[in-house]
C-alpha cells in the first residue's frame, strides 16, 4: 500500500495502470469504508482510496471541527485489509489549485431533504468529487447507499461528464443495525442502542406504510412521535423513489429517508 501525499506523486504513480476503481472518504475508516473497498478489489486491477475532510462541504463549522480525525489508525486499518494499492492524503492545495469559486448550483428538484437541511453542502460534495475525477481519473468510484442523496446527485453528475461509472454498495450496519458512520465515533455505545431502536421502529414504520391512505400524515405523525419517544430532532422523515428521490405514494421502487440528530450528532439512514 503507498501513501500519496501530493498530486505530482499520484500522477507519477497511477500513470501505468488503467483499471482504477476509486473510494472516497473523510477517514474514520470503519466496515462501511471496507465493504466499498473489497468491491473495488473485486471489480478493479487497481484501488485507490482518499482520505479528505473537504472543508467547502461543511455548512456547519462545529461539525467539521468535531469531524473525527485519526489517520494513523485509518492507515493502519486500510494497510491490513491488503486490498488497498493506494491511499491519496491530499492537502487543501493539491484539491483546489484550481481554486475558481464552483459554478455548482442544485436544480430546484434536487433541493429535497439533506440538500433543503444542510446549505451548500452537496454543492460542496460535487465540486470535490469533481476535482477528485479529475486528478484521479478513476474507471469507477464506489460510494455508499447509506448517503443515498450523495451517491444519486454524484452519479448522476459524473456519469454525464465522464466516462467514469458510480457504483452503488449496500449500507453495512453494526449489531444494532445502526448504520456504520465516522459519526457515530462521537457516539457513546448508550447512543448507539437508542439508534438501533429508533432503526427497528424505523422498519416497523416502513411496513405499516401499505395500509394508510394518507402516507404524509402517517409519516408527520411517526415523526413526533420518534421525537417525542427518543428525545431526537428530526429533520425529515419522507418515503422517496429510489430512481429519482421523488416524493413518494406507494412502497415499491421506495425508500424511507431519515436525518435526525442524537447528543447533536446529525445520522442519516434510509431503507
Ligand atoms: P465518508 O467517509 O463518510 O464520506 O464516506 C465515504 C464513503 O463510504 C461514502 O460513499 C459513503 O456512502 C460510504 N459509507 C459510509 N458509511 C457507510 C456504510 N455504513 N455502509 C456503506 N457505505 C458507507
Amino acid at each position: 500500500m503507498k501513501i500519496l501525499l501530493d498530486n505530482s506523486s499520484l500522477l507519477e504513480s497511477l500513470r501505468p495502470f488503467n483499471d482504477l476503481g476509486f473510494v472516497p472518504t473523510m477517514g474514520g475508516i470503519h466496515k462501511g469504508h471496507l465493504s466499498l473497498i473489497n468491491k473495488s478489489n473485486r471489480h478493479c486491477k487497481i484501488t485507490i482510496v482518499s482520505i479528505f475532510i473537504n472543508p467547502k462541504q461543511f455548512n456547519n463549522k462545529k461539525d467539521l471541527k468535531s469531524y473525527p480525525r485519526d489517520i494513523n489508525k485509518d492507515l493502519k486499518i486500510l494497510k491490513k485489509t491488503k486490498k488497498v494499492d493506494f491511499v491519496y492524503l491530499p492537502k487543501f492545495k493539491d484539491i483546489y489549485t484550481n481554486n475558481k469559486k464552483s459554478k455548482i448550483t442544485l436544480k430546484k428538484k434536487d433541493k429535497i431533504l439533506c440538500a433543503k437541511f444542510r446549505k451548500g453542502h452537496f454543492e460542496g460534495v460535487l465540486d470535490v468529487m469533481k476535482r477528485l475525477t479529475n486528478i484521479i481519473k478513476p474507471n469507477k468510484i464506489f460510494m455508499g447507499e447509506k448517503d443515498f442523496q450523495q451517491l444519486y446527485l454524484v452519479k448522476n453528475f459524473l456519469e454525464k461528464k465522464y466516462k467514469t461509472k458510480v457504483i452503488a454498495c449496500k449500507t453495512i450496519r453494526n449489531k444494532n443495525k445502526i448504520a456504520l458512520s465516522s459519526r457515530n465515533f462521537l457516539l457513546k455505545k448508550f447512543h448507539l442502542i437508542i439508534g438501533g431502536k429508533i432503526y427497528k421502529k424505523l422498519v416497523n414504520i416502513k411496513n405499516n406504510i401499505k395500509y394508510q391512505n394518507n402516507i404524509n400524515n402517517f409519516l408527520a405523525v411517526q415523526k413526533r412521535l420518534l421525537e417525542e419517544s427518543y428525545k431526537i430532532k428530526i429533520d425529515y422523515l419522507e418515503l422517496r423513489n429510489k430512481d429519482n428521490l421523488k416524493s413518494s405514494k406507494q412502497i415499491r421502487k421506495s425508500r424511507l429517508f431519515i436525518a435526525y440528530y442524537l447528543n447533536k450528532v446529525r445520522l442519516i439512514d434510509n431503507l
